[in-house]
């Protein structure tokens, strides 16, 4: 059966999710909190979730810091969506809303909507700033998160 990898957001342990699941619910290996399924963009309600999956050490994390006020943010979320789907297993795709995390948003002084930042065991490798076409963000998404 084909796994993916994913990362729970309760304990940050990573799970291999089986693929044939069909929208069963899958628990984590070690803590039973319910898997998000890989391949979605991620978006935890809580800080500590955020921080469990921005923090992880085993997969790489494309964070969107957006506002739901902002279009540009807007155009970019099916972009990310597609992102995410591609490159489910490998990549986290996290989104984060400024205006209800502003100290997260601030302590990765974020200044505008849409950022992008990519990190790497817990630290930032690459940062963009505003909307831009699918093959230019994609692009600039495969060279930041390798
Ligand atoms: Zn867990």
């Amino acid at each position: 059966m084909d796994k993916a990898k994913t990362v729970c957001w309760s304990c940050g342990a990573v799970n291999a999710f089986p693929l044939a699941a069909g929208g069963k619910r899958v628990v984590c290996g070690r803590c039973k909190f319910p898997l998000p399924p890989p391949g979605e963009v991620l978006e935890p309600r809580d800080e500590a979730g955020l921080e469990t999956l921005l923090g992880n050490r085993s997969l790489p994390v494309l964070v969107d810091f957006y506002s739901k006020t902002c279009a540009p943010c807007l155009l970019m979320h099916p972009i990310l969506e597609r992102l995410a789907g591609r490159r489910r297993g490998e990549l986290l795709v996290v989104r984060v809303d400024v205006e209800r995390h502003p100290a997260l948003a601030s302590s990765f002084k974020v200044q505008a909507v849409p950022t992008f930042v990519v990190l790497s065991r817990g630290y930032e490798v690459a940062r963009t700033a505003g909307a831009s076409s699918e093959s230019d963000f994609s692009l600039w998404a495969a060279g930041a998160a390798r």
